[in-house]
């Protein structure tokens, strides 16, 4: 999913971006071979197998890796094993023949992601990740990857503003007296707090070297409605003004503060995509009551 921050104009933000960067440009489409030898394909594991990579680093892979243009195809390989099984796990360079991506434009006007047609595509053999037929569960580590990738402090999906950017924006304008806006913030507030101390439960396990689970799931569920909560109150702050693209949620205040127009209009209008992208969160809700709670299985249809 495409909603990073666009990659750092320079390299000296982190000491092991530009050579990180040569050894990319050297190597315009490596194989997977070369990426795992290189210690790109699980750059948190430990040398020789990655590169022993905290988060920042991470962080730094995933921004050079998605400059060379790579994207992860799963593959039915074995058309007649059970759905689950079958599937395979490849890096496939998206220059070759064959493919064509379209841009998707939403409600904002912006476009941050594709349809992807492949057609007759070829790609090496050895670009096949993990053993054949066993990419579902790779699938899902990259999924729960994703999940915590958008877990930043931002309500939209990890960026953006925060429940306490709102706190602090409408303290600085005199507060409100109106009782129910009141409980909302104190509300979203206290649902900031809850995601704040899941994330750091997140980011404790990511470094410890566990692979994200369901708690990923859940703080998923929890953020992207929160983000939801927060454009909603910010846009029903600003009371009838709200109906007026740029009003911030404090009208008559001179500076946008946290609130620049991009933000606060693009947020508002983005926030409906939070609880779809990256796994609904009706999804979320059956991994949670599935693997955390031990519920029954989804009837299969
Ligand atoms: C901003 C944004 C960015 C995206 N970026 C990417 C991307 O980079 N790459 C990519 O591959 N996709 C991307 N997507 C697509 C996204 O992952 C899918 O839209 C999403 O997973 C839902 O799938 P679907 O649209 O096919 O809905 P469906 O699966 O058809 O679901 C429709 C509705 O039914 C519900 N539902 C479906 N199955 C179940 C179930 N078993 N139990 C309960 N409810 C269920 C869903 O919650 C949903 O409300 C993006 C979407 C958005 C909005």
């Amino acid at each position: 999913m495409d909603t990073a921050p666009p990659p750092a104009s320079g390299t000296d933000d982190h000491p092991q971006r530009g050579e990180l960067r040569s050894w990319l440009e050297a190597h315009p489409s490596p194989t997977g071979r070369q990426l795992a030898e290189r210690g790109l394909v699980a750059p948190h594991w430990p040398a020789p197998w990655g590169l022993g990579a905290d988060p920042a680093l991470q962080l730094v892979v995933d921004e050079e890796l998605r400059r060379a243009q790579f994207g992860i195809l799963l593959a039915r390989t074995e058309p007649d094993a059970p759905k689950h099984q079958g599937i395979s796990y490849f890096v496939c360079p998206m220059d070759v023949p064959g493919i064509t991506v379209r841009p998707l434009f939403d409600m904002t006007g912006s476009h941050t992601f594709n349809e992807v047609f492949l057609d007759e595509v070829r790609i090496p053999r050895e670009n096949l990740v993990g053993e054949r037929g066993r990419g579902w569960s790779l699938g899902k580590v990259t999924l729960g990857n994703e999940r915590v990738s958008l877990s930043g402090a931002g309500a939209l999906w990890g960026m953006g503003p925060t429940a306490d950017d709102l706190v602090a924006t409408v303290k600085a304008a005199g507060g409100t007296r109106d009782p129910l806006l009141r409980q909302r913030l104190a509300s979203l507030w206290s649902e900031g707090e809850i995601l704040r101390l899941l994330r750091m439960r997140t980011v404790a396990a990511a470094v410890a070297g566990v692979p994200p689970g369901a708690e990923a799931s859940v703080r998923k569920a929890l953020a992207d409605e929160h983000g939801q909560h927060l454009m909603g109150l910010a846009r029903d702050l600003a009371g009838a003004s709200g109906m007026l693209a740029s009003a911030g949620p404090t009208p008559g205040r001179s500076d946008a503060g946290p609130w620049p127009d991009a933000i606060y209009d693009y947020g508002f209008l983005f926030a409906p995509a939070l609880t779809i992208g990256g796994g609904t969160s009706e999804v979320q809700r059956n991994i949670i009551a599935e693997r955390t709670l031990g519920l029954p299985h989804d009837p299969e249809v």
